[in-house]
């Protein structure tokens, strides 16, 4: 079995998540008392959200590269980092490791793509659903067609994140919200809808939507299990 880095806290609420599907994921496949081999280098979240609306890009970049060489320091084999809005700096951190990246985005094409999705809505953070390194990727590598919700609607399902979901916070109200986005979405014609944030599962899962959800911080998991256990394969895709 391989032993995954994992670069968390953004937020806290979300790494849970991981940490448990990695661990139930291993042991459904190992049986017994079987768990995952993990480093976890989980952040100051609050740090991590300043740089990201100031702007500062650069600097949450090397915050994260200098944490993902810990983790490669420590014996971490591959490295996941457990939020897809900060796979903006990934080619940063990227830059500074020697072991693979299991990036978020591909592991979701990947299932899109074999699931004969064309057409699929994006919720996330608003960074995620409207710069370019997220959709890009999906567009340019694996061919999809991404929606995403008009600017206000942008602005409630960014802010629900922030002010709700990363700390903790599940509202009947929220959910309804999203309910709404992601039926106005398919009436767009996405044929799916990616969680593109590791905290939207915490609030919408499968049974909200009538429309396929996939949920990233799940296919993330899935696809680093896959990894861990795989026996011959040095690179993660
Ligand atoms: N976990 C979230 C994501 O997947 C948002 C928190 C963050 O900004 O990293 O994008």
């Amino acid at each position: 079995m391989k032993t995954i880095g994992l670069l968390g806290g953004m937020s806290w609420e979300s790494t849970a998540s991981y940490y448990r599907l990695l661990n139930e994921g291993v042991k459904k496949a190992l049986g017994g008392l079987h768990s995952a081999k993990i480093y976890l280098y989980s952040v100051d979240f609050s740090e991590v959200e300043q740089l990201q609306h100031q702007g500062k890009w650069d600097e949450a970049g090397v915050l994260l590269a200098n944490a993902a060489k810990s983790l490669e320091a420590a014996g971490a084999e591959g490295l996941m980092i457990c939020t897809n809005t900060m796979h903006k700096v990934a080619p940063a951190i990227e830059y500074e490791l020697s072991i693979p990246l299991l990036h978020i985005a591909d592991a979701t094409a990947q299932l899109l793509v074999a699931d004969g999705i064309k057409t699929v809505g994006l919720l996330g953070t608003a960074f995620t659903m409207e710069e370019d390194f997220y959709k890009d990727r999906l567009t340019e590598r694996y061919g999809l067609q991404v929606l995403t919700p008009d600017k206000p609607q942008r602005k409630a399902v960014h802010d629900i994140i922030y002010n709700e979901l990363c700390l903790g916070d599940i509202q009947q109200s929220s959910r309804q919200s999203y309910i709404d986005i992601i039926e106005n979405l398919q009436q767009r014609g996405a044929e799916a809808i990616i969680l593109g944030c590791t905290e939207i599962s915490l609030l919408i899962q499968q049974e909200h939507a009538s429309v396929p959800l996939y949920d990233t911080t799940q296919i993330h998991a899935e696809a680093a299990i896959n990894w861990i256990l795989g026996s011959n394969s040095n690179s993660l895709f």
